[in-house]
């Protein structure tokens, strides 16, 4: 089988899921004139695999199957191999105007969390069932996101602890069956659910022998009976206020999506009950994601620094000495996040045997960018000047009464026409909304999260800066 097309992918979704957007039931996410933009997003990382220039990127030989596979699921065992996926994120994101296709790489991340853990725990049973999963994976080239954020509750008790008003702000294990599980709960924020193939569950915290229950990772197929998806609205295509523009809108949702009393068979269980083991798996993800996350931000950064410049030219404040300072703390946020996650890639450590991104200085890669990520909103902000938010529209534009006005009276600097600046303006909007500052706050994680990550896998080299002092102070 191998590789799927982009028209293989979108087929297969019209499988009877339940699905609701905006208050509606949706019966085929492909025709939906909302979601099928979605699904368009998504397929681009189908169509970079189906492009000469991408094929060898996309692509692995794999020697067991005698086929080519698509890489994001190729187990990685070297530097290489996590810097190569790396740059296939970077350019699909590219591809996608700044928004990641989605479609393999958070579920490879799951994939190798899980099969982590599986080889840590040294279970057969389990290293058996999620090496037949990925060999599935690369013979379908189906879809995969994962779920892990529960929607918790009271943050600050455990999912079994009394004080939660009701046991389902995490999901868990409610029976144990001869040929499977049946799990109930939720899970929330879940991007590109709707529209994938398959979805990867796994706990999104350590649990202790009370929350044994809660410890359960599965995989199963969006159509699963029990399984409900609500997406979040989100705007599919340029307002008719802003100029037009040909280029396919790329925008994803997330879900929240409810396990009703849903059957999941033994050979699709990764994890159930093994609460001690929780904790590596969500280690493991949080660590393969972030790196991915810091993928999806480079061209995110791109875009900041080439509209900061461009905006800069247009206003004619490009060689003011305050605007060049702010032009190069875009060049270190953009080459700061770029060099610490090839970095980390590069000086991999080995888990479970996978290699996996150097911890430190992936979670400080993914705290930088997001820690630093309204202050390059600012600069650009700054930068753009007060038309950002005030200026007129394109059917203002059109008018006949308004137009010569407009483009008499709102050009920038001579050469530039006043249809660019306004363009670019419309372009800054698009790439700088709340939306984006949220999911850089919070997606992979919230900063605390990397802070404690950071702070706990820099014990080693803590220890060594002490000794070396010490030593230095003669007081060992
Ligand atoms: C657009 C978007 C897409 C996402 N996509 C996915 C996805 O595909 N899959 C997925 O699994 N998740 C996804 N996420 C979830 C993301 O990982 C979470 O939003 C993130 O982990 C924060 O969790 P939360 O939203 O529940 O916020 P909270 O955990 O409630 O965090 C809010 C604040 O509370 C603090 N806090 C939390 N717990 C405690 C505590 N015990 N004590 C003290 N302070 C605490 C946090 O530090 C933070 O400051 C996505 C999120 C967004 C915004």
């Amino acid at each position: 089988m191998g590789l799927k097309t982009a028209a293989q992918y979108k087929a297969s979704l019209n499988d009877g899921r339940v699905l609701y957007y905006k208050g509606e039931r949706v019966d085929n996410v492909t025709t939906h004139p909302d979601l099928s933009v979605c699904v368009d997003t998504m397929a681009l990382d189908y169509e970079l695999a189906e492009m000469p220039e991408y094929h060898d990127l996309a692509t692995v030989f794999d020697e067991g199957l005698g086929e080519e596979i698509n890489r994001y699921y190729h187990m990685p065992l070297t530097g290489d191999d996590l810097l190569q996926q790396f740059k296939l994120i970077v350019a699909s994101t590219r591809m996608g105007d700044g928004f990641i296709p989605l479609a393999h790489d958070i579920g490879a991340d799951a994939l190798n969390a899980i099969a982590i853990t599986a080889n840590i725990m040294g279970d057969a049973d389990y290293i058996r069932r999620i090496e037949a999963f990925r060999t599935y994976l690369k013979q379908s080239d189906i879809a995969v996101v994962t779920a892990m954020s529960d929607v918790k509750g009271d943050r600050t008790l455990r999912p079994s602890d009394p004080g939660q008003s009701h046991p389902d702000y995490y999901l868990r294990v409610v029976e144990r069956r001869d040929d499977g599980i049946v799990v109930r709960g939720s899970k929330i924020h879940i991007t590109g659910a709707p529209y994938s193939n398959e979805i990867f569950v796994i706990p999104s915290r350590a649990m202790t022998a009370e929350d044994a229950d809660y410890a359960v990772a599965f995989a199963i197929p969006c159509n699963t009976p029990g399984v409900k998806m609500i997406c979040r609205p989100f705007q599919s295509h340029i307002s008719d206020l802003e100029f037009p523009n040909s280029r396919p809108v790329r925008v994803h949702t997330d879900a929240f999506i409810i396990f009703d009393d849903v059957f999941v068979p033994w050979e699709r269980v990764f994890l159930c009950g093994e609460w001690q083991h929780a904790a590596t798996l969500v280690y493991n993800f949080a660590l393969m994601h972030r790196r991915t996350g810091c993928a999806y931000r480079i061209p995110m950064s791109e875009q900041f620094l080439g509209v900061a410049q461009a905006i800069a030219d247009f206003n004619g404040i490009a060689k003011a000495p305050h605007v060049r300072e702010k032009l190069t703390d875009l060049v270190i946020y953009l080459e700061t996040l770029r060099g610490l996650s090839y970095a980390a890639c590069l000086d991999f450590v080995t888990y479970g045997g996978i290699a996996v991104p150097n911890p430190v200085s992936t979670n400080i890669a993914k705290y930088y960018f997001a820690d630093e990520y309204h202050k390059v909103i600012k600069i650009v902000q700054d930068l753009a000047g007060g038309l950002l938010v005030t200026a007129p529209t394109h059917k203002d534009f059109l008018l006949p009464e308004l137009r010569a006005d407009i483009e008499h009276y709102l050009g920038g600097k001579a050469g530039f026409s006043t249809e660019a600046r306004l363009r670019m303006f419309d372009l800054i909007r698009r790439i700088s909304g709340a939306d984006r500052e949220t999911i850089a706050l919070h997606g992979e994680g919230s900063l605390q999260a990397q802070r404690m990550t950071i702070l706990m896998e820099a014990g080693k080299v803590i220890r060594e800066c002490r000794r070396m002092v010490e030593e230095q102070a003669e007081i060992v």
